[in-house]
């Protein structure tokens, strides 16, 4: 249900991400996790993981148990030329699916062309957002690539350019977001993992934000996982986020 999940300033929406790929395992958390009291209030991300192993059937089968009015972001990245990528928007529209995304270093043509192919589908068409620099991707990292410029200023830079190209917004780490906000405006999603609820165990993430303080500071949507997926009941987990966010 895209229009029941638009961003909205008052509340920040909540994907929860589910990267395996073991179709019985995400069928068995999609079913955990989605109830009547949860339905339409938190979507799932389903990364490339599940998508290579799963597959568009994948997808339905998922969305099968979720329900129709359960939000789904699809992060498979795609990164080609132009006409490479429209097919592969052209390829997943029809999933019916509120977010894909695309790495914004393929530049403003491939975004362009993602956007051209995506408005296709009129009222259905997924919202594109952008992948500016992964995280794991340091000074150091981008200086090898031919890259002199530090990570947040090369994130500010294609995010505008992602903007600029037709995107809808971008995925970004927490610390990101507050400087995004300014320079992307109001309307732009910003999609936020490295969220922990206060007192939950940081994992791998290395800088983290509770939720409310990645509102507080921009954020439309949070990508939030083992927080939910390893509580004891995690429909409850995720409705007590949502509930903290208001
Ligand atoms: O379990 P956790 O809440 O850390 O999961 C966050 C999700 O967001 C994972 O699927 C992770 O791969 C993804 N992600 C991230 N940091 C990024 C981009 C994606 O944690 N910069």
């Amino acid at each position: 249900m895209k229009h029941g999940l638009k961003p909205n300033a008052a509340q920040a929406k909540i994907y929860v991400a589910i990267d395996t790929h073991d179709l019985d395992q995400v069928l068995y958390l999609t079913r955990t996790l989605i109830n009547t009291q949860t339905q339409g209030k938190i979507g799932l991300k389903l990364g490339m993981r599940f998508f290579y192993a799963n597959g568009p059937k994948g997808v339905e089968a998922v969305k099968s148990v979720a329900g129709e009015n359960t939000s789904i972001f699809l992060d498979l990245k795609f990164h080609d030329i132009p006409f490479t990528v429209a097919g592969a928007v052209e390829a997943v529209a029809p999933l019916d699916i509120d977010y894909i995304n695309v790495h914004a270093t393929g530049g403003r043509a491939m975004m362009e062309a993602a956007a051209e192919a995506a408005a296709k589908f009129g009222r259905k068409a997924p919202d594109i957002l952008a992948v500016t620099v992964l995280t794991s991707m340091d000074e150091a990292a981008l200086a090898e690539l031919g890259v002199n410029e530090g990570p947040q200023s090369m994130v500010e830079r294609l995010a505008k350019l992602a903007k600029d190209s037709g995107m809808k917004g971008v995925v970004c780490s927490a610390k990101e977001v507050e400087s995004l906000r300014k320079s992307c405006g109001k309307d732009f999603i910003l999609m936020v993992p490295g969220i922990r609820p206060k007192g939950s165990a940081k994992d791998d993430q290395k800088r983290v934000m509770t939720p409310q303080e990645a509102i507080k500071v921009g954020a439309t949507h949070l990508v939030i996982g083992r927080p939910i997926l390893k509580a004891d009941h995690p429909a409850q987990a995720a409705l007590d986020i949502l509930k903290s966010c208001k």
